[in-house]
């Protein structure tokens, strides 16, 4: 059964550097886990891009190659040094060469990788980004698996060996999964597991005469699975009557949500979400104090709104707050500073800009405020379980389209609307976006994703003050949510992020990609 998305897991981050979340956050975590699974020292990887999907056009410019030169070369993805990843991993020996390839997939976003270890040992491994920085690895060495990277992973390949499946399912633990599969003479032994795996079992393992190689695969999401409780609610018209009757906001709906996603205490969520603010306001104040970044397409413009203020040329309003911190926001995404991806770091500037002004304005606490991203979050997590965050199946009313009703919810939270208020809000923020192409200008996440975001942002805004009032939203969110889907299918791939359409092929978006090709 597909597990469902958590706030954490899926929909607020991850906290990154690069600019695209699908493609370079979901390729760093991809990398990750892949480096566990080969299992030694890596000496040379060859990483494959379907000629037919939307990475191979863009892979490069979108920061695909920084996600995997960074994870490859064992960087953190917040560290400085991915800003130059490529070098660091040559830095380290690591030959890592890329190609555009042809193989079976039914996903865009598809990659192979081919790794080689120091000692010559090879892994073959086929996954796919699925927007957000959410991924999946589908097949290793020829297996088809589903790896998610929330869980804790045992891998044993065995050649030429006999099948140990009936003797290891006798010393499984509780907790823990085990799967075997043959291919000719290779068996593939699995174990999963929400905990650490228990000493005796790996000492069993790797004591045994017949087992070389164990693979430890280390958990890379914020928050492992398996610890699910019952969610009291189980659709967006449940989850309002949920409220009513509990006399509960869309704030608290969030938190009891992403409980019963986790297993974790509200304490230790909302440290968690507050955390994330923290990371987020401060990405606003470093783009507001200016960012460089040779390859970028605009100039720090954050500032101009407060100079324009100053010089009485437009006046002071919450609008302008919004334009200026989503604006801060996209310029540290641009600079490759560290941003919270949310839902995606092509979108990143929407809610943390939208919030913050709000918040600000209004004088919301801190608590306000993280009950006010729990209430984006749990839009964002039905969202997620309908069309999800890829602009490259689904344009970028997945990207700004689910931001901007996420941030509709999270307004009308502070502003102390009921659940419904904040789901009417973010089902007419989302209407209002339905059918937004993605067709980023020479491949940057920058024109016209930052006016896409601040229009998302002031359209969350319109839209919390519409449902506040009274205004009917008229078509339910899940019906909308279904209709992104449905509109998503219908969109050409030329318009979802592959640079093929739209404004990336005007005359002068060719001239600023030709420019910037030449850096
Ligand atoms: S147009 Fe939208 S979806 Fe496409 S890259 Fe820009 S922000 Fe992301």
């Amino acid at each position: 059964m597909k597990k469902l998305p958590g706030i954490f897991n899926d929909v607020i981050g991850p906290v990154m550097r690069g600019p695209s979340s699908s493609h370079t956050a979901a390729s760093w975590r991809i990398a990750r886990v892949a480096l566990d699974i080969l299992n030694e020292p890596l000496k040379q990887a060859l990483i494959e891009f379907d000629s037919n999907g939307a990475w191979a056009p863009n892979y490069r410019e979108q920061g695909t190659t920084m996600g995997f030169d960074g994870g490859l070369s064992g960087l953190e993805i917040t560290d400085e040094r991915m800003k130059s990843a490529d070098s660091h991993a040559l830095q380290k020996g690591i030959v890592i060469e890329y190609r555009v390839s042809s193989f079976p997939t039914d996903h865009p976003n598809t990659v192979r990788l081919n790794l080689r270890g120091i000692s010559g040992k090879t892994a073959q491994i086929t996954a796919v980004s699925l927007g957000g920085g959410s991924f999946e690895i589908r097949s290793v060495n020829g297996f088809l698996v589903r790896l998610y990277g929330d869980l804790f992973g045992l891998m044993i390949f065995n050649a030429d060996k006999p099948d140990l499946s009936d003797e290891l399912k006798t010393r499984i633990p509780p907790g823990v999964e085990f799967s075997s599969e043959q291919i000719g003479d290779l068996i593939k032994y699995e174990f999963r597991s929400s905990s650490p795996f228990p000493t005796e079992l790996m000492t069993h393992l790797q004591n045994h005469p017949f087992i070389v190689d164990i693979a430890l695969i280390n958990p890379i999401m914020p928050v492992i699975t398996g610890r699910e409780t019952e969610m009291p609610f189980s659709s967006i018209p449940s989850l309002i009557d949920f409220a009513r009757e509990n006399d509960a906001d869309l704030g608290d709906l969030g938190l009891i949500y992403e409980k019963c996603i986790s297993g974790d205490t509200a304490a230790k969520l909302n440290t968690r979400m507050n955390d994330i603010i923290h990371i987020i306001h401060t990405s606003i104040k470093t783009g507001l104090k200016g960012t460089n970044y040779a390859d970028r397409i605009l100039p720090q413009q954050s500032h101009l709104i407060r100079e324009a203020e100053n010089e009485g040329r437009i006046r002071e309003s919450v609008v302008n707050r919004i334009i200026e911190n989503v604006s801060a926001l996209m310029e540290s995404k641009s600079a490759m500073e560290v941003v919270v991806a949310a839902p995606t770091a092509g979108s990143c500037g929407t809610i943390g800009g939208a919030l913050k002004a709000i918040s600000d304005s209004i004088g919301s606490s801190d608590e306000e405020l993280v009950k006010a991203w729990f209430a984006a979050g749990i839009v964002g997590a039905y969202f997620a379980q309908g069309p999800g965050f890829s602009a490259e199946e689904n344009g970028c009313q997945v990207e700004c389209g689910a931001a901007s009703g996420m941030a509709a919810a999270g307004i009308v939270q502070l502003m102390g609307g009921n659940a419904k208020q904040a789901i009417d809000a973010a089902s007419m923020a989302i209407q209002n976006m339905i059918g937004l192409i993605c067709d980023p200008v020479a491949d940057r996440v920058e024109v016209p994703c930052l006016g896409k975001n601040i229009s998302a942002a002031v359209n969350a805004y319109a839209s919390a003050i519409m449902s506040i009032s009274g205004f009917d939203a008229v078509i339910p969110l899940d019906q909308v949510i279904q209709t992104v889907s449905d509109v998503g299918k219908t969109m050409p791939s030329c318009v979802k992020c592959t640079g093929k359409g739209g404004l990336a092929v005007t005359e002068t978006a060719l001239k600023i990609k030709n420019r910037l090709s030449g850096l």
